[in-house]
């Protein structure tokens, strides 16, 4: 089903109402009923149902298929629905809800940040004239954050480099990814990310695509590189793996609704085409 979704102009409270989609978290829980949970790429985490508890916070992001869409923070699991990781639901989503979780998501967590102004200390307020938190002691605005990343398949003749975080406990190989320092070009910042989790140098850096990523504000900026020189040497603070892979012998990769798996998918599909 295709999904039409458009910003709202201001950053205003997500009134409830029967015809009011919301999308309902617990801090970085996504709460849903169960056959969403049985299901993700069947059924939509977004519903008409309005629940009765008093929300901790509650915006209107905007329109999704024509309907007032909000996302809401909610304090406690409410009775007959179930709770699923933000991570776990979007790597087991459809491409259609990807990216509006991907929005909520991103939105919820900033919201939640936003208490007081950070220049006087002042309570920040829902501003109905631009997408931004306002101060009323000092007219500070405040914009939702984001932050830019890198993340890179690198080519070596017919294998890829791909890794596994130190983060997750899972078989899933995926791209070398991390965030831009403040100063850097993202090219620089390839290439120090690189260098710092797997000691080699790269080169040929060629921008592919970009898609937001909500952990917990991140524009991930899509890259291929050749490797250049240089022995690997993985950083296991960072990665708790990291190999080079023959594109006809993969280990399980990022699922294809991620930038890592398209990334990857693109790059195994060129090489392939190259050998035969
Ligand atoms: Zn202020």
């Amino acid at each position: 089903m295709t999904i039409t979704f458009k910003y709202h102009p201001a950053m205003v409270a997500g009134v409830d109402s029967p015809q009011t989609l919301s999308v309902y978290f617990l801090e970085d829980r996504l709460l849903v009923k169960p056959e969403v949970l049985a299901d993700p790429a069947a059924h939509f985490p977004w519903t008409y149902d309005t629940l009765p508890v008093q929300p901790k916070l509650a915006l209107l992001l905007g329109e999704l298929n024509g309907s007032p869409f909000r996302v809401v923070q909610l304090e406690s699991v409410p009775d007959g629905w179930q709770d699923i990781l933000l991570r776990d639901y979007l790597l087991r989503a459809p491409e259609s809800s990807f990216k509006v979780i991907n929005a909520a998501a991103q939105l919820r967590y900033w919201l939640s940040t936003q208490n007081f102004c950070s220049r006087c200390g002042h309570t920040l307020e829902f501003n109905d004239a631009d997408r931004a938190m306002s101060c009323a002691g000092c007219g500070y605005l405040s914009y939702p954050k984001v932050s830019p990343c890198i993340i890179t398949v690198i080519r070596k003749e017919r294998q890829i480099l791909l890794a596994q975080s130190s983060r997750y406990r899972t078989d899933m190989y995926s791209c070398l990814a991390g965030f831009i320092e403040a100063g850097e070009s993202a090219e620089e910042g390839l290439e120090r990310e690189v260098m710092e989790e797997a000691g080699i140098r790269v080169h040929n850096i060629q921008y592919q695509l970009s898609q937001a990523w909500p952990f917990p504000h991140q524009l991930m900026l899509g890259y291929v590189a050749d490797y250049l020189d240089g022995e690997l040497q993985i950083d296991s603070t960072e990665l708790r793996d990291a190999q080079w892979f023959d594109v006809d012998r993969l280990p399980t990769i990022a699922p294809p609704q991620t930038i890592a798996g398209k990334l990857i998918r693109a790059v195994v599909d060129d090489l392939r085409q190259q050998g035969d």
